[in-house]
């Protein structure tokens, strides 16, 4: 499969050419609204592939880019299986990884809240705030939402399908006796920049 950094070329470059297949099509119906409604959706769209992306299912370079945060998605790599359904389709995944993000962002909240409050400390209900802001914006700004999720999903999308292509493409190949002389099954395995093994994260 590709590799991080062909990945990131792929969701760089299928971002430059929504935006403005994007433009043409928002300009047509609301100009005031399409330059904010592009950035919307390839801003979402670069977010998901980058950031978001499918190979989270695994120890990949994808969590190394959370920093400290990159133990929110251990749970989600031990229970998602690699390169299936639940990670790489087309649709469900993406969104997936948005619930599961929202959810572990809530609890982190809560479990810290929690905690504080066990030593006196009160801290502001933000969870609360945050998915009120989020239903708030959904009912006004429905457009904008739709844009955003279209983005996140194109972003996955990118991702899918050149892992699609490699695979098709391997298996092709071998028809006519050709063989690629490399693993590609493993290729977007890399081993962490982390020494997790030796860590207490793992
Ligand atoms: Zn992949």
């Amino acid at each position: 499969m590709p590799n991080a950094a062909t990945h990131d070329v792929i969701t760089v470059a299928t971002g430059a050419l929504l935006a403005p297949a994007t433009y043409l099509l928002l300009a047509a119906g609301d100009p005031a609204r399409a330059s904010t409604g592009v950035a919307m959706l390839v801003g979402a769209h670069l977010i998901s592939g980058i950031l978001f992306s499918p190979d989270l299912d695994i120890d990949s370079a994808i969590d190394d880019r959370w920093g400290v945060l990159f133990w929110i998605w251990r749970p989600y790599m031990w229970l998602i299986p690699h390169r299936r359904f639940w990670s790489h389709s087309l649709l469900f995944a993406p969104l997936l990884r948005l619930i599961y993000f929202y959810s572990m962002a809530m609890l982190i909240y809560i479990g810290g809240a929690w905690l504080l409050g066990r030593t006196g400390v009160v801290v502001p209900d933000l969870h609360l705030q945050a998915s009120a802001w989020i239903f708030d914006l959904m009912r006004h700004n429905p457009d904008m939402v739709r844009l955003f999720l279209l983005g996140f999903i194109t972003g996955s999308a990118a991702h899918t399908i050149a892992d699609w292509l490699v695979t098709g493409g391997k298996r092709y190949l071998n028809l006519f006796g050709l063989r690629l002389k490399g693993n590609y099954r493993e290729h977007d395995r890399q081993p962490s920049r982390r020494n997790r093994s030796a860590g207490a994260w793992r």
